[in-house]
């Protein structure tokens, strides 16, 4: 079958292949591999035949220019972004039945542009971890390996895009959960700068962090997916322009050539010696293709696991507020005044992790340790933060692994939550600094995908997709699909 956007597209152009065809062929995946994989939360069967029929209709009757751009082509979305034609659970029993009135605005562009949806993916509970293990739906499974986690929060999307149930995938990444399950499941992510994807319709998490963003086989579906739902929003007054609508052709490379920095710290880490050969042979890569490379001082990244984990809390503490089984979402049938319903919707609803953070976030932002904590982490962000506009002076990549380990066992990390905390390591100090970056495949250890992750500057997107573009037309790591173990009944 077809591997990417593009490919269909030509296929439908050509007719090759119908509309209805293809989504036919990806339903079929989803319905023999999700019993093994748990990746969706919803398949959205009917709807999705039925929007393939009408494609076919509309190419029939018109010509190909006049068609929407994306006419016919799948996509998958996380079960955090609204959709008016399904329930949107974010993967709680907090909104297991919540009906949303409207759709997010990257679905709606998506639609608009011609996308087909095939279902909601799999997630951790409100995006709240790093292996899909917090679900109330249950863990996903990673494809390469079902006793193996696909990373999260947003491991469903990840794990349907590396097992063929859609050529591309939406994700959200607040501090790391569209690169980290990209890389776990061997695929490429991308999270944009932030304000680029409008958070309209995007259940709240941590709001100065969270990002919406996609997942692909390769990195000119990404942009293609961008050129259709990124910009300015109305509806969320923190998104920008992106200036760059159907400009950014993966094979066009920018006049100058670029550089490479590659922060110091890494020298002081010591990694797999798979992931550090990786590393070394992506650079080699890069260099090849005529980037130089330079050492960054990045001094106060290393702080950014305790900064993260302070204000993500924080911030959920507060969004979380919401949901009090008052407005919508699950309701306590045993209370007895207000006070009770407050409690008693809260205990039974949220899981564990979802707990934790609302309680670390309250007492982060409580009056006589707000100064200690929230504070102090917010100083920390601005140090981080800044170190970046220092590096982009004289650099405009910034290369290090995705994860510091490849995909670790279900269960494995569950009852260590600052262990589970440290797998985001590499891909916080981006996530805090609000700047754009990617995660792509780049080998395997132990037949498990290894991720590297590049950051830029604000707004160079351009330059993420570019690199990781020639990337891909030089090595066939994004190629490689895993050959998945089926559920024994
Ligand atoms: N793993 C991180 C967390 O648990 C990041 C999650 C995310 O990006 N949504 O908070």
């Amino acid at each position: 079958m077809y591997k990417t956007l593009s490919e269909i597209k030509q296929a439908l152009e050509s007719k090759a292949v119908s509309s209805l065809e293809l989504i036919t062929h990806y339903l079929g995946v989803i319905q023999q591999l999700n019993p093994s994989l748990n990746a969706m939360i919803s398949v959205h069967e009917q709807a999705a035949i039925e929007a393939a029929k009408q494609c076919d209709q509309l190419r029939a009757s018109r010509s190909a220019d006049t068609l929407p751009a994306l006419c016919g082509l799948p996509i998958i979305h996380k079960d955090i972004f609204c959709t008016v034609q399904s329930k949107t659970t974010c993967g709680s029993q907090m909104l297991a039945n919540f009906e949303p009135h409207y759709d997010a605005t990257i679905v709606s562009r998506l639609r608009q542009a011609g996308m087909i949806q095939l279902g909601n993916a799999n997630m951790d509970e409100f995006a709240m971890g790093s292996s899909n293990e917090t679900s109330f739906f249950g863990p996903c499974y990673n494809p390469w390996s079902l006793s193996h986690v696909p990373g999260g929060s947003s491991g469903g999307s990840a794990a349907a895009v590396s097992a063929g149930f859609s050529p591309v995938a939406s994700g959200t990444d607040t501090g790391g959960s569209i690169r980290q399950p990209a890389a776990f499941c061997g695929v490429t992510g991308l999270k944009p700068t932030y304000g680029t994807l409008s958070r309209y319709g995007m259940v709240a998490f941590a709001s100065t962090l969270d990002q919406a963003g996609y997942f692909a086989n390769d990195m000119r579906d990404i942009a293609l997916l961008l050129d259709h739902s990124a910009g300015q929003d109305p509806n969320d007054s923190t998104t920008r322009n992106y200036p760059e609508p159907n400009g950014i052709a993966a094979e066009q490379v920018g006049d100058k050539p670029l550089t490479i920095g590659v922060p110091a710290f890494m020298s002081d880490h010591s990694l797999p010696a798979a992931i550090s050969h990786a590393f070394d042979e992506t650079l080699a890569v890069f260099k090849r293709l005529g980037y130089s490379v330079q050492t960054v001082e990045l001094p106060h990244s290393q702080y950014a696991v305790p900064t993260y984990y302070v204000i993500a809390p924080a911030e959920c503490s507060s969004n979380l507020a919401r949901y009090d089984g008052v407005k919508y979402g699950f309701r306590s049938s045993n209370s007895h005044n207000l006070e009770s319903l407050y409690v008693n919707t809260r205990t039974e609803a949220f899981g564990e992790e979802v707990k934790r953070r609302i309680l670390l976030g309250t007492f982060a932002l409580s009056s006589g340790y707000y100064d200690a904590y929230y504070e102090q982490a917010s100083k920390v962000r601005t140090l981080i933060k800044r170190d970046f506009e220092q590096a982009f002076n004289n650099v405009d990549l910034i290369l290090t692994p995705t994860t510091p380990s490849t995909a670790f066992k279900v269960g494995e990390k569950t009852s260590d939550p600052i262990a589970m905390y440290q797998s985001d390591l590499y891909t916080l100090p981006a996530s805090l600094a609000g700047l754009p970056a990617a995660s792509f495949p780049a080998g395997f250890s132990e037949g498990l995908p290894i991720g590297m992750h590049l950051a830029a500057n604000r707004c160079m997107e351009r330059y993420l997709i570019q690199s990781v573009a020639r990337f891909q037309q030089e090595t066939d790591w994004h190629l490689k699909q895993p050959n998945i173990e089926r559920d024994t009944p």
